[in-house]
């Protein structure tokens, strides 16, 4: 049984995904205090949350068996992911859930901005009948810009475009066909964009680069009389010039549903009096509909499941990748990037310091990885496999994909990944060690034959082929007659048999390098009797497993 533990309230459209599985142990236990959440959580391998409970070190070492935890929402602010990542406890949100409730939000914000509704309102109510105070402004033939062109900011700009703006886009990130598709002019230089705009709106995550990236010099940079609106977090804007900005007349307004600090003091600027009839603001209620809290709740109990069945999941935020989901071509080459760097890890004798991974050939174009956004680290699944392997060496096989890019981070681990066309072999994976203390790095590489079969194929610039499975001797020669025979001799003597050969030669070097795939293991002892009897440069004996 899987047993589930469910901390918040969460809609009945989840809990009965739970409730359907058989194999599910539901415990549903909200508004638990910190003693009886670490009591709780000591035996669940998968949980499910809303904002209010953390997932801190605490908690998450409390929780021995977790495998799995969702979040029925978007922000990930209660959970430490970098901790979640290192125990291996996949992360899942459910970004999708409530795209449409935020984008109807903006459009609600937008409208109620330009033509003042909250404030007629209000003056309507207090027995007032002055039509003249609100002249609004229409959305028509207005210049919007659109500040991150994701899920929220494309489906805004289709519902803008209806209304007949005409809409532009800032977003880095997204191809040019992109913002084609949804009709968005997709501007260059931000404060040019702003410069333009008479309607503003952000959709862009809280990032170390977004955070105030609506700042003084922004603020300055926009136009004339335009209109601000903040849907997306708090943090993206400064408020405080925001406020000034208003009350100068600079900007003609702003709609905020998110803040810097929730919920905002009340001495926030945005709620100043004197600029009350130009502002709206609303308590972070962006997806707060019946249809997004029932899709958020569905999206994170059935990833949830799927990620503890050890099945394909979306939106897993600390998974480089989902490992299943890869198409199985792609997928063998994730093995042998681990094997290489399992490999290279044997070879190295210094302490890394930098690890390049030179990825060759058209089944590592971009387009084929399914690399997760929210991820605190960028790089492919191989380089990712390449790491895991490198570190299991030292670590032991518990490292895990998740926790593989951290640790490396941890022991000031470099990493550099490149991608380039193809040269001998059409698809190749390369591995590079260097350190600080010497020149030469260690290098491996390898592919998989039209058969499907990996294969290690060069190893230090020596062109050499063997399969990386099961032992292999490795050793490196000086190229004279007999020393084949020799190794022979010796391994027989031990009662060792030879399963297949290989010898890789660099011309002028006068050196070779040999791998002997061997049925049984080699004493330690006999492998340096080897090296001095056979005056081998130095000789190596790795361990190929597979990959859990
Ligand atoms: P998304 O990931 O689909 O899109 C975000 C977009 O921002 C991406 O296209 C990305 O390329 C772009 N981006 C990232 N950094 C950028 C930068 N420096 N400059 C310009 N663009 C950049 O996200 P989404 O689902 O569309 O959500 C957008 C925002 O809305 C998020 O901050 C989310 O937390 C927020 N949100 C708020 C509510 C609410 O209740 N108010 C509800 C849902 C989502």
């Amino acid at each position: 049984m899987l047993k589930i533990l469910v901390t918040e309230k969460i809609s009945e459209v989840g809990l009965e995904v739970l409730r359907q599985d058989p194999e599910v142990d539901l415990q549903i236990r909200t508004g638990l205090s910190r003693e009886e959440l670490l009591a709780e959580v000591t035996d669940v391998d998968g949980m499910i949350t809303r904002s209010g409970t953390p997932l801190d070190p605490g908690v998450l070492g409390a929780a021995r068996r977790l495998r799995a935890a969702a979040r029925a929402g978007v922000g990930l602010d209660n959970i430490d992911l970098a901790e979640a990542s290192r125990r291996g406890v996949v992360i899942i949100n459910a970004p999708t859930g409530n795209t449409l409730a935020a984008t109807e939000h903006t459009m609600a914000m937008m409208l109620s901005l330009v033509r003042k509704v909250p404030q007629a309102f209000r003056s309507l109510t207090s027995g007032e009948w002055k039509r003249n105070l609100f002249l609004g402004r229409q959305l028509s033939g207005k210049k919007l810009l659109i500040i991150g062109l994701g899920r929220i900011g494309t489906q805004v700009a289709l519902r803008c475009r209806a209304f007949g703006m005409e809409v532009s886009a800032f977003d880095p990130y997204i191809s040019p066909s992109k913002a084609e598709r949804a009709g968005v002019r997709l501007m260059e230089d931000l404060e040019g964009a702003l410069s333009l705009a008479e309607v503003i709106t952000l959709h862009v995550p809280l990032t170390t680069e977004t955070r105030g990236m609506i700042d003084r010099k922004a603020i300055k940079a926009c136009r004339q009389g335009a209109f601000m609106i903040n849907c997306a977090r708090g943090g993206l804007v400064d408020e405080g010039t925001c406020a000034e900005a208003i009350r100068s007349g600079h900007l003609a307004g702003a709609a905020f549903d998110v803040f810097d600090g929730e919920p905002p003091r009340s001495d926030n600027p945005l709620m100043a009096k004197d600029i009350r009839d130009r502002v709206i603001l609303t308590p972070h209620i962006g997806a707060n509909t019946e249809e997004a809290q029932s899709a958020v709740a569905a999206i994170a109990c059935s990833n949830l499941l799927a990620a503890l069945k050890g099945k394909p999941c979306e939106n897993a935020v600390n998974l480089p990748f989902v490992k299943q989901s890869l198409p199985e071509g792609t997928r063998a080459f994730l093995s042998l990037a681990r094997k290489l760097g399992f490999l290279a890890a044997n070879l190295s004798r210094d302490p890394v310091t930098r690890i390049k991974v030179t990825l060759r050939g058209p089944l590592f174009s971009p387009a084929d990885e399914p690399v997760c956004f929210e991820i605190p680290y960028h790089f492919s699944p191989f380089t990712v496999a390449g790491l895991k392997g490198f570190l299991e060496y030292s670590h032991g096989p518990e490292v895990n994909y998740m926790s593989a890019p951290l640790l490396a981070e941890d022991r000031g681990i470099r990493i550099e990944e490149s991608r380039t066309c193809s040269g001998t072999w059409r698809n190749l994976v390369e591995l590079e060690l260097l350190s600080a203390s010497s020149r030469d790095g260690i290098s491996v590489s390898g592919t998989i034959t039209e058969e499907g079969r990996q294969r290690v194929v060069n190893i230090g610039g020596y062109w050499i082929e063997f399969i990386p499975e099961g032992t292999v001797l490795l050793f490196s020669n000086h190229d004279r007659p007999g020393v084949i025979g020799k190794v022979g001799t010796l391994l027989g003597k031990v009662g060792t048999n030879i399963a297949n050969f290989a010898l890789g030669r660099r011309n002028g070097s006068g050196l070779a390098v040999g791998a002997l795939q061997i049925d049984d293991d080699v004493p330690e002892p006999v492998v340096e009797e080897l090296k001095k009897d056979v005056d081998l440069l130095w000789a190596v004996k790795v361990h190929f497993t597979e990959d859990l």
